[in-house]
Order: C-alpha cells, then structure tokens, then sequence
C-alpha cells in the first residue's frame, strides 16, 4: 500500500453506492421506471445541441434562467403564492446542495442533527465537511413526535437540523404542524432542511414543507429531478429558501458548478413538465396497492408518500434479497433490521417481485 496521509475517517470507509448488477429487474433506487417519451428527447437534444454551438464559454455560474424555471415548477407543484428566482439555488443533484448547506452552515465544532432510520448519505456530508454527526431517533411507527425532536435538538444542540418528508427508506411524511414546531424551536440556532426528495408522489392531503417558507427564514426545502421528475441520469437538484439563506450557498459553491449541458437538458425537461411527470399517478397508486398485497401477505408495512415500501420483518433479511437476486429481482437492504426497501416499478417489475417473494416465503416455510 502506498503511505499516503489520509483523513483516518476516509481511509476506513467504502465509497457509498448500492449494488448495481445488470438483473432485469431493478427496484433498488427509487428511480422512476418511465424513460422520458421521445418528445422530450429531442427537445432535449435540441437545447443541448444549441449548448455545445457555445461550449468554449463558462456557463451562466447563477443559472438566471434554470432558477427562474424551478421557481414556476414549485409555485405550480405544491399551489403555494410566491417563489422567486432569488428563493432557488440548485446543483448537480440534492446531494450536492445537501453539501452546499453543510459547507455554509455547518463545518468544524459545529453539528448537524437527521432522525434515523433515513437517508443514509447525511452521515457522509456530515463526515465530509467536519461536521459532527448528532442524529436522534424516529418513533417504532417511523413517526417523528414534535416534544421529542426537539429535546433532541436542545441536547444536541446542531446549526443544521435535517428533516427528511417523505422520509427514506421509510416512506413516511412529516405533517407541517411538526415542521413548524421543530422550525420555531430551531430560530436563531440552527437551519432546518427539509428535504422533499420524495414529494411529488405525496398523497393527496399531505402538505410540502413549500408552505411554511413564508413564515420561517432558516428553513430551507430540497427537491430533486432524480425521483419523480424521471431524471436520475441529469443529476439536478434544488433548493428553496430565502434568499439571504441562498446567498450563502452561492459563496460556497465551486465556480460553474452547473454545467451548460446540465442547465439546457434541465430547461427542456422543465419545458415538458408534464409529460415528465405522467407517470406518477399511476406509481402513487401502484405504490398503495403494493403495501396492500405486503399487508396481504402478513407483512408490517411503512406507511408511505414515496414511490417504494419499507416491508418486515424478516429473520433474516439478507437471505430473503439474495433469493430476489437470484429470481432476477434487485431491491434494497436498508433500514432498520428485519426490513427490507421494493421501489414501485412497472407494473410488470412489481408483479414479478412479488410473485418472487411468495416463491421464496414457500421456500422457506
Ligand atoms: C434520492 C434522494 C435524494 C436525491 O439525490 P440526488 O442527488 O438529487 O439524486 C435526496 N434525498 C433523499 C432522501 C433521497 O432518497
């Protein structure tokens, strides 16, 4: 091994990325199964080509127009007054914005608090930017009570608090009162993220975070093309916020960070919205029926706004995803023990790990 000076902390741990084996069936990270219809491939080939005619140039390094874009998408998307461009900063998915936020306001002798089981990359950003890593704990049924959150926080005492709705791997949604609740305790200590990878497939009466922005300054709230959008492959992500908490995020980022390629492909998907987004209805409610048919089969299922179900309890959860794997079925081993995380697929993906699973509960009768 070469003798090279690495953080200890880097040098122990594994890059982070689930198992990408070429099985047909993939269900393992929540990507919308719908490729984007041919429609949108042109008009996305079409900006992008008129991108390249100027690519010896930096691109726009604050994206005037993507901003401007991302702002009508949420004034439309949750039906709240005003978003302006000055509310949205984005970057190459909201993974890196997650960084942004961290670089800005966290960093050394400061924390950074999330409620597991979730999104197991905060610990990373956490690593990444020397933050310290104070997460508290979900309740049994994955629900986050508002006392409890926020005795977390006065013990933990973080400049960051993330709030993950719906929350991954467990699908779950927090209800704005708690939002509100942990945001009031939050002022002047810590900003408050929350980040809504998931919400577009929220279901009808649930809320975005979007409507508190008026009211609480230090919040921030995350979105993603990754999920619903059916754009993984763009790695485009966003925040809003207001616009002095966006400020800062602009000092910390690298210079042109968002190329002009992503920003062009960005605007077309943005110009078909729609047709982006077709899909989800029918991924919301196959999601509702396949936590039925889990239920239906004796298993707990987590009650979910997101387009995959947390499902247990397994006594032995790995043996039960190499069985899957085996049947051509990847999904993902996450969350707490005994659990297992199925993204809502096609129709034909869905029914297959199904039909998968009760081989395998025969097999193991
Ligand atoms: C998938 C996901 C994201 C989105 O990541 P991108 O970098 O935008 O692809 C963010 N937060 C959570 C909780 C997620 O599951």
């Amino acid at each position: 091994m070469a003798n090279l000076p690495v953080r200890p902390e880097i040098a122990a741990a594994a890059p982070y990325g689930a198992p990408h084996p070429p099985v047909p069936v993939r269900l393992n990270v929540n990507e919308n199964p719908y490729p984007p219809p041919p429609e949108v491939v042109s008009s996305m080939s079409a900006r992008v080509a008129a991108a390249a005619a100027g690519i010896n140039r930096y691109p726009d390094r604050d994206f005037a127009e993507l901003r401007s874009a991302l702002a009508d998408y949420l004034i439309r998307e949750a039906g709240v007054a005003e978003i302006s461009p000055d509310m949205i900063w984005a970057a190459n998915g909201s993974n890196e914005v997650m960084l942004h936020i961290l670089q800005a306001f966290g960093g050394p002798g400061r924390a950074v608090t999330a409620f597991e089981p979730t999104y197991s990359m905060y610990r990373e950003y956490a690593r990444d930017t020397f933050t310290a890593w104070k997460p508290g704990k979900l309740e049994a049924d994955f629900s986050l009570e508002a006392g409890h959150g926020i005795g977390h926080i006065a013990r933990a005492r973080p400049t960051v608090v993330l709030l993950t709705s719906p929350n991954n791997p467990t699908g779950t949604a927090l209800p704005l009162t708690t939002i509100d609740a942990i945001a009031r305790h939050a002022e002047g200590r810590a900003v408050v993220v929350v980040d809504e990878a998931y919400a577009e497939f929220r279901r009808p009466g649930t809320p975005s975070a979007l409507e508190l922005l008026g009211e609480h300054r230090h919040l921030a709230v995350t979105r993603t093309m990754s999920k619903a959008f059916a754009a993984a492959g763009l790695r485009l992500g966003y925040v809003a916020a207001d616009p002095e908490l966006i400020g800062y995020l602009r000092t910390v980022r690298l210079p042109y960070h968002l190329s002009a390629i992503t920003q062009a492909a960005a605007l077309a998907a943005l110009d078909h919205a729609g047709l982006m987004l077709a899909g989800v209805a029918e991924l919301a409610d196959r999601r509702d029926r396949l936590a039925a048919a889990l239920a239906a089969m004796g298993f707990e299922v987590a009650d979910s706004d997101a387009n995959f179900v947390l499902f247990g309890r397994l006594a032995d959860r790995h043996d039960v995803w190499e069985r899957l794997l085996a049947r051509g079925v990847i999904i993902r081993e996450v969350g707490p023990p005994g659990w297992l995380r199925v993204s809502v697929g096609t129709e034909a993906e869905t029914l297959a790990f199904l039909r998968a699973l009760a081989d395998i509960r025969k097999e193991l009768e």
